[in-house]
């Protein structure tokens, strides 16, 4: 058995020194409440409930702050504390170990504000917003441009972190800029070239900054009738080709061109395989459904094995699209 630490997208903060000790490890469940502010700190609470993939252990310290000040506040108290802050949108592309996540988890969900201009169709949204109920409002509002994001169940700053795409389309193509917390507490605005895009990537990821706010351009003036047609029909070709009734993170792996990463595993003969209850889909081969009572581990050994699989069929090792928090064993 080897030990993985698999990436997180963990911000090291400043190490600002305190004797305080701000994690207890009685196991109790505690409470902390940010002077000034709203926003409360727990310890121990479960991420599986946070996860599409509905896996994961605890956080060892978990806040959900509403605004700019309970972020701040939160990115304070841990840097007071030397707590390791990971960044948790919908929790639809992560893959959290059973054995939890120590540090601080933000969880930006509750960041929430959207500001349509019908005039010049610029988006600004807040990092918290789901990305498919944006698709919706554009729609509705005769904005084309996120015709293509409604299946992606993610939240802005998730989207414009690993700019997320479908039906040749993706955030890079829309984003105008996106303004970011820095480690340092300052809010800055970054363009659309200062945020590296590429394939599923962009500079924001492995990197210490929190998105905040986005602004994207869309076109408006359409007939709503029409751009809703289009969204909806986006909406069920995903309905019919993915495997949307089950737990997952969407796309398990990203595609290694020239090839898609669901035709060499579907080749692989490993459409249906399981390991405890994570199964590769019948309806599509880059997904790893949970099939009801899976643990993140089972996923994890999942993943492996059609990476070693692939490999020795076809030489090629596919790398996750997932990103994976915390530590995990893999059978070698
Ligand atoms: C059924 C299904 C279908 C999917 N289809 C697609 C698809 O078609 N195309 C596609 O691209 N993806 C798809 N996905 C994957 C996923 O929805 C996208 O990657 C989405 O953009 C992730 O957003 P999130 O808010 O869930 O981010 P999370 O999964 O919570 O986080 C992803 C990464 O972004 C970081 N992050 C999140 N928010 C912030 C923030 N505010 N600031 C800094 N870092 C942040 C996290 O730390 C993590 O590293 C699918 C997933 C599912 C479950």
């Amino acid at each position: 058995m080897t030990t993985y630490q698999a990436s997180a997208n963990v911000c090291t903060l400043s190490s600002l020194t305190n004797d305080k000790q701000a994690a207890s490890d009685s196991g109790e469940s505690q409470k902390i409440y940010l002077p000034g502010t709203d926003c409360v700190i727990k310890s121990q609470v479960s991420l599986a409930g946070y996860t599409s993939y509905r896996v994961g252990g605890p956080a060892q310290w978990c806040t959900a702050p509403r605004n700019i000040e309970g972020l701040q506040a939160s990115i304070k108290y841990a840097q007071t504390h030397e707590l390791p802050v990971t960044i948790l949108g919908a929790g639809s592309n992560l893959l959290v170990s059973d054995r939890g996540i120590p540090g601080l988890v933000i969880v930006t969900r509750h960041f929430r504000h959207t500001y349509f201009d019908l005039e010049t169709g610029l988006l600004t949204v807040a990092a918290g917003e789901p990305i498919p109920a944006l698709a919706w409002e554009a729609a509705n509002q005769g904005c084309q441009g996120l015709e293509w994001a409604v299946g992606i169940p993610g939240t802005v700053g998730g989207a414009v972190v690993m700019n997320a795409g479908a039906h040749n389309s993706c955030i890079a193509d829309i984003v105008v800029s996106a303004q970011i917390l820095s480690a340092n507490g300052n809010i800055e605005t970054l363009n659309r070239e200062q945020l590296g895009y590429s394939y599923r990537t962009s500079l924001l990821q492995r990197s210490d900054r929190i998105v905040t706010q986005a602004t994207f351009q869309l076109q408006p003036g359409a007939d709503p009738a029409k751009v809703l047609a289009i969204t909806k029909q986006h909406k069920e070709h995903r309905l019919t080709t993915q495997p949307y009734h089950l737990p997952s993170c969407g796309s398990v792996f990203r595609n290694p061109k020239p090839y898609t990463a669901g035709w060499l595993i579907e080749q692989t003969g490993l459409k249906g395989y399981k390991i405890g209850k994570a199964q590769v889909a019948q309806r599509h081969a880059n997904f790893i459904v949970n099939c009801g009572g899976a643990c993140a581990g089972d996923i994890f050994k999942l993943i492996y094995h059609i990476q070693n699989q692939v490999q020795e069929h076809w030489s090629i090792r596919l790398e996750p699209e997932v990103k994976m928090i915390g530590e995990f064993q893999a059978a070698v």
